[in-house]
């Protein structure tokens, strides 16, 4: 499918590395026209709704590479499911504990009049036909003593959170929240918000963004409860916040648009994308704490795909409020990705991490409060880098790469297979995650000590003496391995003897 891309250059701007774009439209093939006044774009941009739009647009607030921001091409209208009975098309959707508990839920909903509602993230995917995950229930009343009831019932533990009303039913298959319906107030920008209880429009009116305030009445058939237009803006491919003051109210609904943004193909609206751009330029993101801060990263790294949203946040200048030096385009060769997949989601940090030096390393590390884990793929990312001059040269046996490598976390060695500038690199980095790693040695320490070794350093030496030998093909057998070690044994001996 063609596109055409648009660029708006306003006039007083000089645009930098501009020669990148040009080569980037170029490998596109997408036909190309410039802009320099902003009435003009809109103007072609309102023209051609309907052709698939992709826009490069020079932001004035920032320099340099994160000047460019790729806004996604115009979303495809997204179908919205036409469902008349949202909770029996869930229930149909949905099986095990989460099947047992929305039913055990909604008997109550009918037969004791119990004010519960299913919101969120769940009715939102019903409503776009995209899968379910975990279910939340809101409940105008105490929601912990409604979990205790219907975790008795489906034979569930309940973990309460007394102080903010809410409660979890665990079952073997699944997590199902259940929330007191509450209202919130915010003391400071960034703080946490002190709650009370209130009805399901407060709670609907406390969310992040309208396609998340959407709310199914468990009782009956009633319609969707759509007080912030969330229905609307999923037809219309929109993330929208629900007022003006939301993102100074809690700056992690920052990193969270863009990761609706991104996994559902949405944009940002125009309004919502002006007051998160303000949020950020006014410093928003350094009122929340680290641990905040890493919970919403975090949850970008695990989506299915993160590169477009991690691209995204750098491209609107949200990484380099965590650190400058993080604020560099995201390029993220997703080509590459299938090497470092086995390293799981943390790669993605190693792949920020990667142009790092040791301080700016430890600096992020110190703003995300991050725990040992992910403070060692930073730093592990970092180390590996700088030992890329050995990994790219002329003669490396398995063995040395393998001990070049064997204290780095996988995610690090992961994200240097991906962006290293050297493909001899990239190719051995690739070889250690998906076959050298898994080479263990052919015996171990009681298999030598059987065999005759004396107790003592002498063991450590020859397993690793074995395991570089498997390493370097020299043998690959256990019979191999035996028949090696008898020599060197004897040989040991032979010295001993000697000596
Ligand atoms: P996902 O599909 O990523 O799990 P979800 O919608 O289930 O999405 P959660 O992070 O589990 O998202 O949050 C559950 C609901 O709580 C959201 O749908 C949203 O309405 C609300 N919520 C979560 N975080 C915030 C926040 N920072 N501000 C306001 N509302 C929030």
């Amino acid at each position: 499918m063609s596109a055409l891309l648009v660029r708006y250059l306003p006039r007083t701007h000089t645009p930098v590395r501009s020669c990148n774009y040009g080569m980037a439209i170029a490998r596109r093939n997408y036909p190309c026209k410039d802009f320099s006044s902003r009435s003009e774009f809109r103007t072609l941009y309102a023209i051609i709704t309907g052709v698939p739009l992709q826009i490069w647009k020079l932001c004035p607030h920032a320099s340099g590479v994160n000047s460019i921001q790729a806004i996604p091409a115009e979303a495809p209208t997204p179908r919205l499911q036409h469902i008349q009975f949202p909770l029996n098309a869930i229930e149909k959707s949905i099986v095990g504990g989460n099947l047992a508990i929305l039913r055990a839920l909604r008997r109550r909903a009918n037969s004791a009049s119990l004010p519960v509602y299913l919101v969120g993230g769940p009715v939102r995917d019903l409503l776009l036909g995209r899968p379910l995950k975990d279910l939340d229930f809101v409940v105008e009343g105490d929601a912990p003593a409604v979990a205790r009831d219907v975790a008795q019932e489906v034979g569930g533990e309940v973990i309460t959170y007394r102080r903010f009303g809410t409660a979890t039913v665990a079952l073997p298959d699944c997590r199902v929240d259940v929330v007191t319906a509450r209202r919130e107030t915010y003391a400071r920008p960034g703080a946490l918000p002190d709650t009370v209880a209130g009805n399901i429009y407060e709670d609907l009116a406390r969310r992040d963004f309208s396609i998340n305030s959407l709310a199914a009445p468990l009782a009956g058939d009633s319609p969707l409860l759509d007080p912030q237009g969330g229905r609307r803006d999923l037809e219309k491919g929109v993330i929208r916040v629900l007022h003006a003051a939301s993102f100074l109210d809690d700056p992690t609904r920052i990193l969270r648009a863009v990761r609706y943004e991104q996994r559902l193909g949405f944009r940002l609206a125009d309004e919502t994308l002006a007051q998160m751009l303000a949020a950020v330029q006014g410093g928003a993101l350094a009122t929340i704490s680290g641990d905040r801060l890493r919970g919403e990263l975090k949850r970008i790294l695990e989506e299915a795909s993160p590169a477009p949203a991690l691209a995204r946040a750098a491209g609107l200048g949200l990484l380099a409020t965590i650190h400058p030096a993080l604020g560099g385009e995201a390029n993220i060769p997703e080509h590459l990705l299938p090497a470092a997949a086995s390293a799981g989601p943390l790669v993605y940090m190693g792949i920020l991490a990667y142009p790092l030096t040791v301080g700016q390393a430890e600096a992020v590390v110190q703003r995300l409060n991050m725990p040992g884990e992910w403070a060692k793929v930073v730093r592990d990312t970092v180390a590996v880098r700088k030992k890329e001059p050995a990994l790219s040269g002329p003669d490396l046996p398995a063995s040395h790469l393998y001990h070049l490598l064997e204290d780095a976390r996988p995610e690090a060695v992961g994200a240097a297979a991906c962006l290293s500038p050297s493909p001899a690199a990239r190719e051995r980095l690739s070889r250690y995650l998906t076959s050298l790693r898994q080479i263990s040695p052919p015996l171990d320490g009681n298999d030598l000590l059987a065999m005759g070794a004396p107790r003592g350093t002498l063991v450590g030496r020859l397993l690793r003496q074995l395991h570089d030998a498997r390493l370097d093909g020299q043998i690959t057998t256990e019979p191999e391995a035996r028949l090696l070690a008898q020599q060197w044994l004897a040989q040991e001996g032979d010295r001993t003897k000697d000596g």
